[in-house]
């Protein structure tokens, strides 16, 4: 009898999706990687595969599905290619976990698709609540499919609010790094460049979450996806510079005690904590964090002013229904242009505030009014860019 569990990564050959494979291979008595899927990358996913020999493999690019049929031909590995293969395949059976680690709005059918079929959800992909928590969160609310964190800070809350009763939650405080340009004066990020930005710090991720990092989108989007996880209210949700990224995320009690969770800024840590839910911390061989190595460990407001995008996100999830996703959508669209050096790194915030400005407000959305805000609000995004 095989007692692994199955797990479907989705996006495996994108940052978290290879980490995510590193720690299946730590664990091989624990875990196997049951179904892996890729957006284009079909050369490292072909890789990937014949190194695993997962049940499944699905590429998203349908013109790429050949070229990996053929290089798996000699393996018992099944080839799938397009979306609705990646729907499908989550709810098998067999798949115990779902990792969630695709890029931006195209992770929402398929974590719809795991949480219809009851899975447990690792979720890496934050957009899915960004642009649908409410949706999800009611979801969940009938589904026996559970959410666990792979976002350090929402890692770091959920180990915090571990024995903890949600009403004695005063507030979640989230750490931010502060990004490339913490310290770059205001004045000058009309002309910072995608290599700049590209020059994370502290963390190792892929190139659209670390130009977020750099404009602070991100942290607009795990504030607003700590809002869902965690069922606190954005007014209760600080962020908080930590260039250092040690503290990955505190709560603070009604009694005034904080809790904060620390650890070093490798993602293997989180993703190692969310496959072990619930209840099993897996122990591992790797470097641990010694804490006299960081003797100033540092906090400092963030610049609401330098990185406005902050405020869109407060505003956005304050008024909710269908803004959020259309500001993820615009989002989206300026980063992509920003990347290939379209437009400017401010461009990035007013493309977005423009697009916000001008879409239809739907209080409550269905999953269809989702799909249509994102298609119009990438369309009107893109326009303002030609
Ligand atoms: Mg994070």
């Amino acid at each position: 009898m095989d007692y692994r569990r199955n797990i479907a990564v989705l996006g495996s050959t994108g940052s978290i999706g290879r980490q995510t494979l590193d720690i299946i291979a730590e664990y091989p008595e624990k875990f196997k990687a049951w179904l892996l899927v890729a957006n284009n990358s079909a050369d490292l996913l072909i890789e990937q595969a014949l190194k695993t020999l997962p049940y499944a493999v699905v590429i998203g690019n349908d013109n790429l599905y050949q070229k990996v049929k053929d290089a798996l031909a000699t393996t018992d590995v099944k080839v799938y290619a397009g979306a609705k293969a990646i729907a499908e395949l989550v709810t098998y059976p067999e798949v115990d976990t779902v990792v969630t680690a695709m890029v931006g709005y195209s992770g929402l059918e398929s974590t719809i698709a795991a949480i219809g079929a009851g899975k447990k959800i690792a979720l890496a992909n934050k957009e899915t609540l960004v642009v649908a928590g409410e949706l999800i969160t009611r979801m969940l609310e009938t589904s026996p499919s559970v959410l666990y964190p792979v976002d350090s800070e929402h890692g770091a809350f959920y180990q915090c609010l571990v024995g903890e009763r949600h009403e004695d939650i005063e507030k979640l405080i989230l750490t931010a790094s502060g990004g490339p340009f913490r310290n770059t004066p205001i004045e000058q990020l009309a002309s910072v460049t995608a290599g700049d930005a590209l020059k994370h710090p502290n963390w190792s991720m892929g190139a659209k979450i670390t130009i977020d990092s750099a404009t602070m989108m991100n942290k607009g989007f795990e504030m607003i996806e700590a809002k869902w996880l965690f069922g606190v209210e954005s007014e209760r949700i600080e962020i908080v510079v930590h260039p250092q990224s040690i503290v990955h995320s505190m709560v603070e009690f009604k009694d005034g005690s904080v809790k904060a969770q620390l650890g070093l800024p490798d993602m293997h840590l989180p993703i190692r904590y969310a496959l072990g839910l619930p209840g099993n911390r897996l122990a591992t061989s790797e470097r641990k964090m010694t804490l006299c190595d960081y003797a100033n460990l540092t906090f400092e407001k963030p610049d609401f002013n330098k990185f406005p995008l902050l405020n869109t996100a407060y505003e956005a999830a304050r008024r909710g229904g269908n803004i959020p996703c259309v500001m993820n959508a615009a989002n989206e669209i300026a980063v992509a242009a920003f990347l290939k050096g379209k437009i400017g790194f401010n461009d990035i915030y007013k493309t977005i505030n423009r697009t916000i400005d001008w879409a239809s407000f739907i209080e409550v959305p269905t999953y269809e009014d989702y799909v249509e805000s994102n298609k119009v609000a990438r369309d009107f995004a893109t326009s303002l860019i030609k």
